[in-house]
């Protein structure tokens, strides 16, 4: 199946010069979604995955089929401030200042083997701090699955020595 002809370009969104991968006419299609899905729990297989982990918010829409699928676990990884227990916390460079990303410190066991999800990959820093705190909590990230992959950006280099799958690439 031809997932890009599901993604809608949205030139000037959310600002003048960015050209905006809308992935939700992907989503409410049925067929196209299931596809999606399939493609990564695939591929989580492979990898021998024990635990999905997704940056909020389209990480979880990536994410949560897929651990549904494998009858595995998923762990969610938050802004600051949101998660109500104890947390470890990541702070990462955005376009204008910071931003930290959290997750739950019990949220994975020492050793397991992890699957972090995303709708897109651009710079790669999203995934980079979410990468630290899976690492900092003992897991191993075994892969990391996107349905989209800006190459032009290169986020791929700042990801080196991870497996990674993208179903659509620019
Ligand atoms: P990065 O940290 O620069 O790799 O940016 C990736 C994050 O930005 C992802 O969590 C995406 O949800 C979001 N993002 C950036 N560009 C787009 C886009 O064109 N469409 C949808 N999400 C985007």
């Amino acid at each position: 199946m031809d997932l890009k002809k599901y993604v809608t370009i949205v030139e000037d969104f959310p600002k003048p010069g960015i050209s905006f991968k809308d992935i939700t006419t992907l989503m409410d299609n049925g067929e196209a979604f299931k596809y999606a899905t399939d493609q990564i729990v695939q591929y989580a297989r492979e990898k021998k995955i024990d635990i999905v982990v997704g940056p909020e918010a389209r990480g979880f829409i990536i994410g949560c089929p897929v651990a549904y699928s494998l009858g595995v676990g998923f762990a969610p990884v938050r802004k600051e401030g949101k998660l109500p227990r104890e947390t470890i916390k990541v702070e990462y460079g955005l376009e204008y200042g910071k931003d930290a990303l959290t997750i739950h410190k019990d949220a994975i066991k020492p050793g397991q083997r992890v699957l972090i999800t995303d709708d897109l990959l651009a710079t790669g820093g999203t995934i980079e701090a979410t990468i630290k705190l899976v690492e900092q909590l003992g897991g191993e990230v075994a892969g990391i699955a996107f349905l989209i992959e800006l190459s032009y950006l290169e986020g791929r280099k700042r990801l080196e020595g991870y497996d990674i799958l993208a179903l659509i690439k620019y």
